[in-house]
């Protein structure tokens, strides 16, 4: 099953388009099969699950975090993740780079997370916020081991594509007014904050005609989760 539904994602996925195993809720036996495949990236959302399934799993697995991160649960994901894509918060920042420096790890990939949805209860950085906050502090001083790859969003939970579309152009636009402004004035470029991650099971084909270059999909290759 999970064999199968890997290929029919594969298929559709062109070049240049990074497919995240989003296995949140789905057992290791699951995601064993997926390694099987081919698969190596891999994401979650709970830190306890996190940090079970990567001691039961392949050391190869690249993990990513997606889930929103309390800050007092920052030193449990920060030694094993290889990106945190879900950094939504200035004070998230600061206790990443806080974590990196007591665990002695140099660098740890992160992406923005955008809040472009209309529900309320989704998080991320507004646009403008973000845009202020890069502009008033250096990143390289400020969190010198964290390297910021680039934005990631989820679009709203509604069954509406142009709605979805509307959504992952904000994300993109966003990534671009970073990248010309604050970060092109900190020297970084396209080549580091290269990463647009949206799109998961239902919306992905949309996102991908939106720029995105990172996927995020769970359902269409586990099955449904049971919570
Ligand atoms: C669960 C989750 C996904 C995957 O969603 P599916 O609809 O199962 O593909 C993607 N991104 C984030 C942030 C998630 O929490």
């Amino acid at each position: 099953m999970i064999t199968e539904n890997l290929a029919k994602i594969r298929a559709t996925i062109p070049d240049g388009v990074t497919l995240v195993a989003v296995s949140k809720f789905h057992p290791a036996e699951m995601i064993a099969e997926a390694y099987q495949c081919g698969q190596r990236i891999f994401a979650e959302s709970r830190e306890n699950e996190f940090r079970a399934k990567v001691e039961q799993l392949p050391q190869d697995i690249e993990w990513h975090f997606i889930g929103h991160l309390q800050t007092n649960k920052v030193k449990q994901v920060v030694p094993y993740a290889s990106m945190i894509q879900s950094i939504d918060s200035e004070r998230l920042l600061d206790e990443i780079e806080k974590q990196m420096q007591k665990v002695g790890r140099t660098c740890i990939d992160g992406l923005l997370q955008l809040h472009v949805a209309q529900e309320e209860t989704k998080s991320g950085f507004l646009p403008d916020e973000i845009m202020t906050l890069l502009t008033d502090n250096r990143i390289a001083e400020r969190w010198p081991h964290i390297r910021l790859r680039g934005v990631m969003g989820m679009a709203s939970f509604v069954d509406d594509p142009d709605q979805w579309r509307k959504e992952f152009r904000q994300i993109k636009a966003c990534y671009q007014a970073l990248l010309e402004g604050p970060l092109k004035a900190q020297g970084i470029d396209a080549q580091q904050f290269s990463v647009l991650s949206y799109g998961m099971s239902e919306d992905y084909p949309v996102a991908i005609q939106e720029g995105s270059n990172m996927v995020r999909i769970g359902t269409s290759i586990f099955g449904p989760r049971v919570y």
